[in-house]
């Protein structure tokens, strides 16, 4: 492909103060030795340190390298990347942490496996340097989601990422509110790669996602791939309302087997028909929530399809 390809890189930043001068440095200099024509966004997440400051300074500096998207206040990380995306031109769309745990000196490797053609480029990170509590909920993640993607990743919580602008339009007509944009990406996307990247650890600042944080956007990721959970609800009814059933058969041949004397004076019925009515229950809740499943599709309002390609027709 022609160097006439643009690049956006897109870069959430959340009170990155110490980090940001080393970062923009950095992938500036990445960026010039790409010999492609690049614009480098960097979106302010309702920072409340120097970081608002810094990047405007450094837009005036580097006009039009460096764009800065200023929002009013804290969106979250993945808000914030879709604050980018709105605003990103390239026809290669690179997402990265602005705390330098990946070092901005990949992205051209990432934009060369673009070049190939993929949809989404993803990286797997080397050597991770996090600690044990940090990456147990990760590696959990990557296994469910690999099962209901179908798209092989290893390390979906790794920002790095390159994709084409085609699923950067779609991923922004897509309407949730609670994204996590590496998995709605595979979700349209047809080939997609992986590299491995180096990680080191974050250069200064502390992690940006405490512990409650952090649960919110696993749920945000599972909320985001499936409404099972849901579902869940009516197999376990079913399930206590065939015990209950089993049970109470089971006490009727024992009666005639046994006789009147036995079973408790009616205790175990008792429980039987309780077990019955909890299932019950159980499957109007699952009832209600194929309902609310299906509001909750309609509400993100995504896309239904995505057109890879037409084929015997002009372009138009
Ligand atoms: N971030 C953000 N808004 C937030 C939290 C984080 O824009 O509410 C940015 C943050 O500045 C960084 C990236 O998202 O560029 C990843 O955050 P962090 O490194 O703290 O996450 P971790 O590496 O611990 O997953
Ligand atoms: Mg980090």
């Amino acid at each position: 492909m022609s160097s006439s390809v643009k690049v956006s890189v897109v870069i959430p930043v959340f009170n990155e103060q110490e980090n940001l001068p080393e970062l923009i440095r950095r992938s500036i200099e990445a960026c010039d030795g790409m010999e492609r024509s690049y614009e480098i966004i960097l979106i302010d997440d309702g920072s409340r340190d120097d970081s608002p400051a810094l990047i405007q300074a450094a837009a005036e500096k580097e006009e039009g390298k460096i764009v800065g998207v200023l929002l009013n206040r804290n969106y979250g990380q993945h808000a914030a990347v879709m604050a980018g995306f709105a605003h990103a031109e390239g026809d290669y769309v690179v997402t990265l942490d602005a705390d330098l745990q990946n070092p901005p000196e990949e992205i051209p490797n990432i934009v060369a496996k673009m070049a190939e053609g993929y949809d989404v480029v993803g990286s797997v990170r080397q050597n991770r340097q996090d600690s044990f509590l940090r990456t147990l909920p990760s590696r959990m993640v990557n296994k469910v989601v690999q099962k209901s993607t179908g798209v092989n990743m290893h390390d979906y919580g790794c920002m790095l990422r390159g994709y084409t602008k085609e699923i950067v339009g779609t991923m922004l007509q897509c309407r949730e509110r609670s994204t996590f944009i590496p998995v709605l990406a595979n979700t349209f996307a047809h080939k997609v790669t992986e590299i491995p990247v180096a990680h080191s650890e974050r250069a200064d600042g502390d992690s940006k996602y405490s512990f409650w944080k952090l649960i919110n956007l696993q749920f945000d990721l599972l909320t985001s791939i499936t409404t099972f959970p849901l579902r869940v609800l009516s197999v376990l009814g079913g399930l206590i309302s065939a015990f209950g059933i089993g049970l109470g058969i089971l006490i009727l041949v024992l009666r005639f087997i046994w006789g009147s004397g036995w079973a408790a004076q009616g205790v175990f019925t008792l429980f039987a028909i309780l077990f019955i009515l909890i299932g019950a229950q159980f499957i109007g809740l699952g009832l209600l929530g194929e309902y609310i499943g299906r509001i909750y599709h309609d509400v993100r309002d995504r896309p239904r399809y995505f057109v890879r390609k037409v084929v015997g027709r002009e372009k138009g």
